[in-house]
């Protein structure tokens, strides 16, 4: 019978320590080779930037799909643009790389979004503070109920990637989130181990679209983004690779 771990097995000695969930994520994947197994893994994704260096590690060890659950981006047309780009990408990566990964395209929900951030009180803080974390949450939670319904063995976020992203407490909300669920939070740090570096080596051979600003206006706003511009320049996008505004992207 296929073995899921936990994580917590790994950190239950670490307590009082920073946790490098870099290397905890490197000690499970031995684990999955020396059972040799392939776990099932729905990884989320907000835009194609940071799942490029964390697939080409993870698919390595793991049945990879992409889930790209992302009710924060504003514009709708921007939310396109990126979800698109992200299947791209993709297609791109199994081409080059004789992967199979897979993508996987939430309902795109931003009235549930903006209702929770009305309700949490969070629309004015700054990006890194409270929403961000309320967001993270928010997708990684789905990400677990979504793998939970499929069959996955874990759920996890490709976002640890990121310079601007706090990785410990994406961590630390994943290993949250499993309580309530059957399959198992994939710890990870990816920018570690050289993984920034290489996402930009990787954006820049697969050119990939590299966003401006986080995804949510309330952080557009407030760092002077116009999101009128933003929207006329995804609507031309959208016109260009032939997508309707009215169907989703997969
Ligand atoms: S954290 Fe930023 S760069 Fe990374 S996937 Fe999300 S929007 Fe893209
Ligand atoms: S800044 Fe990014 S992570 Fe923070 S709430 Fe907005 S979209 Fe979410």
């Amino acid at each position: 019978m296929k073995q899921v771990h936990d994580v917590e097995t790994y950190t239950r000695k670490m307590k009082n320590q920073k946790i490098n969930y870099d290397k905890v994520l490197r000690r499970m994947t031995k684990d999955w080779e020396k059972e040799q197994i392939k776990p099932k893994v729905l990884l989320h994704s907000c835009c194609a930037p940071c799942s490029t260096a964390s697939l080409e590690f993870l698919a390595e060890h793991a049945d990879v799909t992409i889930f790209f659950s992302n009710s924060n981006i504003h514009p709708k047309s921007e939310y396109m643009r990126r979800a698109n780009e992200q299947k791209m990408f993709i297609e791109q990566f199994n081409e080059r790389t004789g992967h199979s990964v897979g993508f996987k395209e939430d309902d795109y929900r931003s009235d549930l979004f903006f209702k929770r951030m009305k309700e949490e009180g969070l629309a004015d803080e700054p990006e890194g503070g409270l929403r961000c974390a309320s967001c993270f949450d928010m997708r990684l939670d789905r990400s677990a109920e979504i793998a939970e319904r499929e069959g996955y063995d874990y759920f996890g976020s490709a976002i640890t990637l990121s310079k601007n992203k706090n990785s410990q407490l994406i961590n630390e909300l994943g290993i949250r989130v499993q309580q309530n669920y059957t399959p198992r939070y994939l710890p990870s740090d990816f920018k570690k181990s050289n993984g920034y570096q290489r996402s930009i080596e990787m954006c820049k051979e697969y050119d990939v679209f590299r966003q401006c600003y986080c995804g949510c206006a309330f952080a557009a706003e407030k760092q002077g983004i116009d999101l009128r511009e933003v929207n006329k320049e995804a609507m031309q996008y959208v016109k260009e690779h032939d997508l309707s505004m009215k169907k989703p992207v997969r």
